[in-house]
């Protein structure tokens, strides 16, 4: 989940293009610096009147600002007086003067805004404005469903009977430049219904049987969204923050538990950070598939409510980004930072409180994960990342970015590390934060020189592979002392200054060391009074690095992860529609079903998911045992009938890696293609009917990490 940003944040990269260049813009962005916008909704229309006045400064000559497309403008003023202006949709300039669309930044389409054009010939400097319009906004929403695999192409803007939706995208307030500005927003609506919208409320009353509502963030920002709908409340209030939830009437049993999860994640993150942002938090329901955090509200699709894991995971990463993201803004121009340090402070932060063991779980997965889904071919810098789109930026831009935040922990301390949080916290509300604020706020609290971070793992691509040579083991049978010496490698340029975390363990216990690594190679002796039996190097995956094929099992995610994948049926074509709708929802696209002669010369493919083989690849033998009425699975006894199990494993004929589904409940399969990409971790999965019943991991094999220890002083004596 994400918050949302405005897809002015593309535009202004370009404008600094042109800027940097010498060039003059012959048509630049006004600079907004406030917005108070009054919107009257009228339902039955599927319409929205809006009055928007504020200050804002022009240049002389030609500004532009962008606007909804299906705005109707009544009027527009300047300092009081009637203003001409001209509006264009904003793929059709080319009509327009050369004084007017020269060096004119390219606009992002994904909104489809029309451009208005002001010819300014007075002195430049802020001025006030004033803005009417009315404007029809419907979005079917009945085919939306939450995507993993896929962000984007999502509602902009709709007014329906269940409720309005306006987003920064739908430019239904005007936009001008980057520069963040502050919004107040007053809304009309049915009296019955309630609206909300950033930061918090300031006004409320009924006029004529209908609810007047005054919203205003007490911080500039970037944008501001809206929605409104029929709800069902509940409130409570934690140290002066009241925590809503804005539920519809079916799912009102369901408020309680968001109710106080939300409290507790509001007490946790205001004694780490500082006071929570806002005077209140709002968990809001939506009728169609969304999972955005806003300052002082989330906006959850129904159905995201109603999944029983949401309060444990993604409710705490929502209230955690109006620290991050929605009060302490991201400078998008360095790279967003916030995703991975939002993961840090909630997903991965959750699981730490829990054990050590699903901390490491948790980071051995974005290893893995990292190898699922990105190659050499499509890295890239966390500079470039500004939100998820993909699998492949998730990776990156939230998975790396946290283990980033995690070696930093590691290398400065818990203490000074979130020393450094309070600060940038208190410092650095409403304004725009780059990642070399926080390498400088965890350098001043730690007094720990971190000039390498943002060189090594900000502005490139990649990971290290780390290799581990032991060169000579030795005991003293007087002293007792074992001394190991070992040589540590990383492959592959430039290298990585790194804290490599070095274990050796025996009969008596185990030592764990952390060893600084600035090249390429160095070599090491550790000397203990116990018996030496193994040596590891980063056993609990602290580095951020590539893993050995060794150290991953098959997983799910490795087979969702490449696009390049072949479906191959052993079955009749009667059952083809089922396999097909489950690949369609696995992969949220339509997939070709091979027959099953193809499986031993796939073309260009070597992933590949496989319904019903005739029998099962080598790679299975131990680990599932087909028998006429039964499958055990990693030891664990499941009835064939009714059941489908997901075999994931590798190297088969020409295939690398693959999924295998053994399954007689056809019917289940397109519910499962659907279920299975929130599986990505795991080796294989078993389901009756469409609910899961089982699933785990395959043991790994050796790692080249983990070397054994051999005393060959000590066999060359006991020899004959
Ligand atoms: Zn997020």
């Amino acid at each position: 989940m994400s918050v949302k940003f405005s897809s002015r944040i593309l535009a202004a990269v370009i404008v600094l293009a042109f800027v940097l260049s010498g060039q003059v813009l012959a048509a630049g962005y006004v600079v907004f610096d406030s917005h108070n916008t009054t919107l009257k909704l009228d339902v039955p229309a599927h319409a929205v009147s809006i009055e928007d006045t504020g200050t804002m400064t022009v240049a002389k000559d030609w500004n532009l600002f962008l606007l909804n497309a299906a705005a109707a403008v009544e009027s527009f003023t300047i300092n009081g007086q009637a203003f001409e202006y001209m509006a264009v949709p904003f793929n059709d300039v080319a009509g327009l003067p050369d004084k007017m669309t020269r060096d004119m930044p390219e606009i992002d389409s994904a909104g489809h805004p029309q451009l208005v054009f002001l010819n300014w010939r007075d002195n430049p400097g802020p001025v006030e404005f004033a803005l009417k319009y009315r404007a029809e906004l419907y979005q079917d929403v009945s085919n939306i469903r939450f995507s993993n695999e896929k962000v984007g192409g999502e509602v902009t803007a709709t007014i329906a009977e269940q409720g309005a939706y306006l987003s920064p995208q739908s430019y239904f307030v005007p936009v001008g430049d980057e520069t963040p500005c502050t919004y107040r927003l007053t809304a009309d609506i049915p009296g019955e219904w309630e609206s909300i919208s950033d930061g918090n409320l300031l006004a409320e009353e009924t006029v004529d049987g209908r609810k007047v509502q005054t919203w205003e963030n007490p911080y500039k920002s970037d944008g501001v969204t809206f929605f409104a709908s029929a709800f069902t409340t509940a409130s409570v209030e934690v140290d002066s923050v009241w925590v809503h939830c804005y539920f519809f009437p079916e799912d009102a049993h369901l408020m309680n538990n968001y109710l106080r999860a939300t409290t507790d994640y509001v007490r946790m993150y205001s004694e780490l950070i500082g006071p929570y942002p806002f005077d209140r938090f709002t968990i809001v329901a939506n009728f169609f598939p969304t999972g955005y955090g806003m300052p002082g509200w989330t906006l959850l699709g129904q159905q995201v409510l109603r999944l029983p894991f949401i309060i444990s995971t993604s409710l705490g990463h929502e209230v955690l980004h109006n620290w991050w993201g929605n009060s302490v803004f991201v400078d998008y121009e360095s790279g967003n930072w916030c995703e991975g340090l939002t993961v840090y402070g909630a997903d991965y932060r959750y699981k730490l409180l829990q054990s050590p063991d699903m901390a490491r779980d948790y980071r051995k997965d974005i290893l893995k994960q990292y190898d699922s889904y990105v190659t050499e071919e499509n890295d890239f810098p966390l500079t470039e990342f500004k939100s998820r789109t993909s699998p492949k930026t998730r990776t990156v831009g939230y998975n790396k970015a946290m283990m980033i935040f995690h070696m930093i922990e590691r290398e400065i301390g818990t203490e000074a590390f979130f020393q450094a949080w309070k600060n940038i916290y208190s410092r650095a509300k409403g304004q725009k934060v780059a990642w070399q604020d926080w390498i400088d706020a965890f350098q001043e609290a730690s007094r720990v020189k971190l000039s390498h971070i943002i060189p090594d793992w900000v502005e490139r691509p990649g990971a290290p592979t780390l290799s581990l040579e032991v060169q000579d083991f030795s005991c003293d049978g007087v002293t007792r002392n074992c001394t190991v010496k070992f040589k540590l490698m990383q492959t592959g340029q430039p290298n990585y200054r790194l804290q490599v975390p070095v274990r050796v363990s025996g009969p008596g216990g185990v030592v764990d060391t952390v060893l600084a690594l600035k090249g390429g190679d160095a070599s090491y002796e550790i000397t203990r009074r116990m018996l030496m039996q193994t040596i590891e190097v980063d056993p609990d995956y602290h580095l951020f690095r590539r893993l050995y094929p060794e150290e991953v099992e098959p997983v799910v995610s490795a087979i969702l992860g490449n696009p390049n994948k072949a479906f191959v049926s052993f079955v009749d074509t009667d059952t083809a529609g089922a396999f097909g709708a489950f690949g369609l929802n696995m992969t949220e696209d339509t997939v070709d079903i091979l027959p099953a002669a193809m499986v031993d010369s796939l073309p260009d493919s070597d992933y590949a998911v496989v319904l019903n083989p005739a029998e099962l690849p080598d790679y299975f033998r131990g680990r599932v045992i087909l028998r006429d009425d039964s499958v055990r699975v990693k030891n664990i006894p499941y009835p064939r009938g009714g059941h489908t199990y997901i075999l994931t494993g590798q190297d088969w004929n020409t295939v690398g890696k693959y999924m295998v589904i053994l399954t007689d409940d056809y019917e289940s399969l397109p519910r499962i293609g659907q279920l299975i990409p929130h599986y990505g971790k795991y080796s294989f999965l078993v389901f009756e009917g469409a609910r899961n019943v089982g699933k785990g991991q395959w043991e790994v094999g050796q790692s080249p990490l983990k070397k054994k220890l051999v005393l060959e002083a000590v066999k060359k004596t006991e020899s004959p």
